[in-house]
């Protein structure tokens, strides 16, 4: 069983700031000094651009970096490396396919299929690519343990049909934190149409769950770096070869060409072709630190750690009778976040308390708009919790909020 207390050294902003309650790593993780270190050792000891110089630093830095997407392709048991496109997050992974991928298959008398949860880098793409092609936009509900309506026959055969190009879900939800069981959504889907491609956003997902893409069967993959431990402006797209090798390139410029004469331009292979100019190349090795830290403290116990809090979490929210918990109040059904809405106070102004008590949550739609408008309200507070969170920090959000309702009940 992981210590959270013992791993809080690992993480330095706790020395800049020991008394924080910090319950917002869903929508950023700490970094643990690991990551800082490679930051650091990039910038300070080998800072060269990646493939263009012949001198040692460039040389290193190239190895660095594709060394990288060593350490990412087998985090998520990708079988070639190539296959693992640099993005800065993931949106950006699910906007180039959207717009290399989608711009080509999503047209008129065809469906694009996702979830009424989905964060709106998962929908919105979507969304706008139908309404330019004229293609049917469906949106599938959720139950009320927060999982896609797609677990059983009759629902995918409504929802999958022979012109359903695509379906993109989420894994984990940021909102509700539930999981969809995505393997086996996959093989539904895939043995109702073979042709339906599957999107997965695995941004809330590559902290609490092993990624094995072949075993997921899943056509495309897409997380950010920053959530994962890991830099900012980092993030991954990973696609089937053959579906990455027949994709138009999402940008142009340095890097990502084969050969350009003033006629014609012809285009570098996997992945270099999605990785048009400079990348982020501290981001991606501080990314392969973060994977190589979090391997070291264990996915599973990481998991195990934060359902743990988020049941103590519940067990406490429970006994606000104002509070309203979004998604299943059962913790073995969900992972370590959860969303609550209050019925007489606002989550900013609840937020606004908590904050002034150095506890830091979320509050707002959480980029997941259609799913707060279908469950009749504007916003809601997030609290999510890590690897470095303690009893302690759920007793003092708890205390927080009673003292919100002393405040302005
Ligand atoms: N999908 C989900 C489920 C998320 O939670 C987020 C971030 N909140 C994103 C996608 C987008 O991540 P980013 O902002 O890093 O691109």
């Amino acid at each position: 069983m992981l210590n959270p207390k013992t791993i809080r050294a690992d993480f330095p902003l706790y020395t800049e700031h020991p008394h924080i309650v910090y319950l917002d790593s869903s929508a950023t993780a700490l970094k643990p000094k690991a990551v800082l270190d490679a930051l650091d050792g990039y910038y300070r000891i080998y800072s060269a651009n990646v493939f263009r110089g012949l001198y040692g630093l460039s040389e290193r830095a190239t190895a660095e970096y594709e060394r990288s997407r060593d350490v990412v392709a087998h985090f998520i048991g990708a079988q070639s490396s190539d296959t693992v496109i640099f993005t800065r997050n993931a949106t950006e992974s699910l906007n180039l396919l959207a717009y290399s991928l989608g711009n080509r298959i999503i047209q008129k008398g065809k469906r694009v299929v996702v979830s009424m949860a989905e964060h709106h880098a998962n929908f919105v793409p979507w969304q706008q690519i139908a309404m330019k092609h004229g293609a049917e936009f469906v949106v599938v509900p959720c139950d009320s343990d927060g999982k896609v309506e797609l677990h059983d026959d009759a629902s995918i055969d409504k929802i999958v049909t022979k012109d359903t190009v695509l379906v993109a879900l989420f894994w984990v939800s940021n909102v509700l934190g539930s999981v969809n069981d995505i393997a086996a959504i996959t093989k539904k889907i895939k043995q109702k149409n073979p042709n339906t491609l599957v999107v997965v956003d695995a941004a809330q997902a590559v902290t609490t769950f092993p990624v094995h893409v072949t075993e997921l069967g899943c056509d495309f993959l897409a997380f950010s770096g920053h959530k994962l431990f890991g830099p900012t402006g980092i993030g991954v797209l990973w696609g089937k070869k053959e579906l990455l090798e027949d994709m138009e390139p999402f940008m142009y410029g340095g890097d990502m060409i084969e050969r350009v004469s003033v006629t014609e331009s012809t285009f570098a292979q996997l992945p270099h072709r999605f990785e048009a100019g400079t990348p982020h190349i501290a981001g991606a090795i501080g990314l392969a630190a973060a994977i190589e830290y979090i391997a070291g403290v264990g996915v599973h116990n990481a998991h195990q750690h934060t359902q743990k809090m988020i049941k103590h979490a519940l067990t406490g929210l429970a006994r606000f009778k104002h509070i309203r918990i979004l998604g299943s109040s059962d913790p073995t059904k969900r992972v370590g976040l959860v969303s609550f809405v209050h019925d007489r106070i606002h989550p900013h102004d609840l937020g606004d308390i908590l904050s002034k008590d150095d506890v830091c949550v979320r509050a707002g739609h959480h980029c997941a708009m259609p799913l707060h408008t279908h469950e009749g309200i504007a916003a809601s507070t997030r609290a999510s919790t890590s690897i470095y969170t303690t009893t302690d920090d759920i007793e003092r959000l708890l205390a927080g909020i009673k003292k919100a309702e002393q405040i302005l009940l």
